[in-house]
This record gives structure tokens, C-alpha cells and sequence, in this order.
């Protein structure tokens, strides 16, 4: 598996720090508004890779953070609490806002098909843990205390921008418009480990700590989660190429501070989903989620099929027009799946041949639109139906758009089951009889309920119209 490495900015060969495991972990949601497609083309981009993995024989484990804590309207720490900011919106609480937010998210993810992360941990839970941190990197100097909160010194460690090269010159653009500029800080990187003086008195959640009452600062809870659950070695680190900076170089700036050691080797990001108007962003209203794609008729594994069709690490295009023609390939695609026959033998050499050339287009840089190539030119080939089948069940597992399941059936009540099924017998007797003008009267009678029905050579089917 060779995958692009943020940090060193090449492609490079994945080698685990643990031989065989591949420790893998994922910025998680902030839950103060229902994911937008853009946050969601990140994840199906991670999931390829975490499934692809897997494909290649690594043991996974994955972790994801739930952010209901902590990220400020703006990364650079000024602003509003997102969180509130939901709470408000809703008249809830934060925790009610976080609990319904969370919930929509999971099942975002499993409507798109994502494999369920090994671990995911709210923010919320883990601050004892962030306390323990804070502490250790007060003690180890990189830390200092002013204003009432804590703050991270970013001169202290050897190098700062290790990811994202950002000069001080670029740095101080950005923070140009930071109308509140926090004076407390030492440097204008530095960044709030735990507020306890907050601008927002109305903060909801708040914990006792050594330094008072208060509230952690966004970045910790990654680093601290990460550790938590896998390790002082992380494999890969996955996120929006909006994490870059400050949210990751600060991860890794305070990980290493506090473990003394480099932390995580491999750092994967996903660049944006775009519209006309730019970026898809949850801030500025208007976005699109799962459930515009659904009311619009759209199965949301067609939006799934649509991020594959490009590299991970390119700016991506939404349009209902290409939506359209993604769609109708997808199900064009599927169908011809689903036309493969089961019986035959499969053809072992050829099945181990081809499963080899997609893990290739895989492990190159998750190339997913190779992989698709490889598919497409299997579907073509001249192996016979058994292996097609056995391949497309194996690109499945990485790919995961259910490509050998039938559309499930809308929810037809039971009730009308048992007539339509009761007319069909009833119609198959008449036939059996010669009696056609019965049998095609119990046709146009079910017709008229909005029941068509099919004769095929598997027998009769049925579908509302
Ligand atoms: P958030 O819920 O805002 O914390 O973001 C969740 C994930 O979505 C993060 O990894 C972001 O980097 C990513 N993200 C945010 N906006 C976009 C976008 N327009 N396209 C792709 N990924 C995004
Ligand atoms: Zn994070």
C-alpha cells in the first residue's frame, strides 16, 4: 500500500509501526449540525482506505472522536462554542444537541456504508484525560498559564509547522482577521489547551480542574484520544485538508511535546467537496446532506459512487447533473452485477489475478477510478459468470456499494403482500384452467391498485408501480 503522506509531502510505501496492524485515526464529527456531503466525502474517502487495509491483509483499528466540545466558531479559537451555537439555534441543551447530532451522523455513515470505527469516543468523556495532559506538558514546560487559561507555547517545540510549512508571514494573514485577537498569547500560534476564563459566560458545559472551572480547547481531545486508544505510535491520521492547520500541526506539535517521541508517521487528507459557491461548509448554511440527496430519489450509495469516480486528492465538483449520470451508471452497473449467475466454476488463476490488479489500484494511492477500470474490464471479459461473481464480491469489500445485494424492497405492508400474493395464485390456477380472461382480469385488477406484475422465468414478480 503506497499512500500520499502529507507530512513529507510524497507518495510513500505504508510500513506500520507493528508489523501486520495498521493503527488508524480519524478527526470525528462536531455535532452541533447534521453532516453536509463535503464532511462525508472525507469519510467514504477514509473508509476506502481503512478498507483497503484490511483488503491487504492489516489488522485495523480505527478511532474517531466525537466533538461536542471545544472547536470555536473559528479554528484559531475565537468565536463561539459550535456546540452553543447548535444548543441555541434548537432551544436545547448541548448534550441533547450533541445526542441527536451524533446519532444523525452514524446513521449518514451507515446509509453510505462505512465500516464502523473499532473505537469512537465523545470528547466529553475523556476529560480527565485532557486534564492529565495539560498537566504533564505545564510541567514539561511547553505550556504556560495566562489570562486564566492554558495555552500551548508553539515556540517551544524544535519545529512547529512540521505539516503545514506555513510561514509566519502567511500565519499572520490569517489572524488579520481575528478581530479578537487574544493577548494573553505569547506567540500568535500558540493555541488554548483549556479555557477557563471564558469570553462566553453563558458556556454550557464546564469541569473542575486544576485551573479552574472550565472547558478544554478543541485540538487536545485528538491527540489525547488517539494516545488513549492506540498507542504512543499512530500509524495514519485522517482528516479534511481544513485540518491541516492549526487543528493537526497542533496535534502534533503538543503529542510530541508530551510523549518526548515522533507520534504519527502517515498523514492523510481529503481534499474538498466544492460547489458553485465554494466550499461546502456547515457554518455557512445552505449545504446539502444525505437526506436532500434521498428526497430527491437519490439511493445515497450513488453519492458514494460518485466521490470513487475521483482521486481523494482532488478539489470534487457537486452538480445535480453529474449526480444524474452517477446515479444512472451506478445502477446501470449493479444491475449487470446482479445478472451474474452463481453456478459454474470459478476460474481460481484468473480470480487471483485480477483480485491482485484492483488491491494494486488500491494501494496506489487509493486510485479508485483504476479500481473501477479493473471492474469494468472484468465485467467485460470473457471469464465466465461464477468468477465475475466471486470478483465483484471481493472488490465489494473495499469498494462497499452493495453491488450484489437487490434493491430492498420498499416497505410494502404485510397485508398488502397477502393479496398480491393471494391474486397471483389465484391468477397462476385460472391459467392452469385456460382461463385467460380471468387470469388478465386479475392482472388489471391489481394494476389498478398501482401492482405490476411480472412473468419471468424465475416466476411471477411484482413491484408498485
Ligand atoms: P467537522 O464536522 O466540521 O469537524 O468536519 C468533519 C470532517 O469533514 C473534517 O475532517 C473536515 O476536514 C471535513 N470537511 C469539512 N468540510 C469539508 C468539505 N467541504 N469537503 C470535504 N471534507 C470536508
Ligand atoms: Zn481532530
Amino acid at each position: 500500500m503506497r499512500i500520499y503522506n502529507t507530512k513529507t509531502r510524497k507518495v510513500e510505501e505504508f510500513v506500520p509501526h507493528e508489523e501486520g496492524k495498521a493503527k488508524v485515526y480519524t478527526c470525528g464529527p462536531t455535532v452541533y449540525h447534521f453532516a453536509h456531503i463535503g464532511n462525508l466525502r472525507t469519510y467514504i474517502c477514509e473508509d476506502i482506505l481503512v478498507r483497503g487495509l484490511a483488503y491487504e491483509g492489516y489488522d485495523v483499528k480505527r478511532v474517531m472522536n466525537i466533538t461536542d466540545v471545544g472547536h470555536l466558531s473559528s479554528d484559531a479559537d475565537t468565536g463561539e462554542d459550535k456546540m452553543l451555537k447548535g444548543a441555541k439555534r434548537e432551544h436545547k441543551t448541548v448534550m441533547e444537541i450533541a445526542d441527536f447530532y451524533t446519532r444523525a451522523f452514524f446513521t449518514d455513515f451507515n446509509a453510505l456504508n462505512m465500516r464502523m470505527p473499532e473505537v469512537v469516543e465523545p470528547a466529553t468523556h475523556c476529560i480527565d484525560d485532557f486534564i492529565h495532559m495539560i498537566e504533564v506538558l505545564l510541567e514539561k514546560g511547553y505550556a504556560y498559564k495566562a489570562g486564566d487559561n492554558v495555552y500551548f507555547d508553539t515556540s517551544k517545540p524544535e519545529s512547529y509547522y512540521t505539516l503545514s510549512k506555513q510561514n509566519e508571514e502567511e500565519l499572520m494573514v490569517g489572524v488579520r482577521d481575528d478581530v479578537d485577537e487574544d493577548t494573553n498569547k505569547r506567540n500568535k500560534s500558540d493555541f488554548v489547551l483549556w479555557f477557563t476564563k471564558s469570553k462566553f459566560e453563558d458556556q454550557e458545559l464546564k469541569w473542575e480542574s486544576p485551573w479552574g472551572l472550565g472547558y478544554p480547547g478543541w485540538h487536545i481531545e485528538c491527540s489525547c484520544i488517539g494516545i488513549k486508544h492506540l498507542g504512543e505510535y499512530m500509524d495514519i491520521h485522517c482528516g479534511g485538508v481544513d485540518n491541516i492547520f492549526p487543528h493537526h500541526t497542533n496535534e502534533i506539535a503538543q503529542s510530541e511535546a508530551y510523549l518526548g517521541h515522533p507520534w504519527c508517521r502517515y498523514w492523510f487528507h481529503v481534499h474538498h467537496l466544492v460547489d458553485k459557491g465554494g466550499k461546502m461548509s456547515k457554518s455557512a448554511g445552505g449545504f446539502l446532506t444525505v437526506s436532500s440527496l434521498v428526497e430527491k430519489g437519490y439511493d445515497p450509495l450513488a453519492y458514494r459512487y460518485f466521490c470513487l469516480q475521483s482521486h481523494y486528492r482532488k478539489p470534487l465538483e457537486f452538480s445535480w447533473d453529474v449526480l444524474e449520470q452517477m446515479s444512472n451508471a451506478y445502477t446501470k452497473l449493479k444491475k449487470r452485477c446482479l445478472e451474474l449467475k452463481a453456478d459454474g466454476e470459478v476460474d481460481e488463476t484468473a480470480f487471483a489475478e485480477q483480485r491482485k490488479k484492483f488491491a494494486e489500484a488500491i494501494g496506489d494511492d487509493i486510485n479508485t477510478s483504476m479500481a473501477f477500470t479493473v471492474l469494468y474490464d472484468v465485467l467485460k471479459s470473457e471469464l465466465n459468470d461464477a468468477t465475475k461473481r466471486k470478483l465483484v464480491e471481493s472488490f465489494d469489500e473495499v469498494l462497499a456499494l452493495k453491488l450484489l445485494e437487490e434493491a430492498e424492497e420498499e416497505s410494502v405492508d404485510d397485508d398488502l403482500k397477502a393479496f398480491v400474493e393471494a391474486k397471483i395464485e389465484e391468477r397462476r390456477q385460472a391459467k392452469a384452467a385456460k382461463d385467460f380472461v380471468r387470469a388478465d382480469a386479475i392482472r388489471d385488477e391489481l394494476a389498478a391498485k398501482g401492482i405490476v406484475i411480472k412473468d419471468t422465468r424465475e416466476g411471477v414478480k411484482w413491484e408498485k408501480a
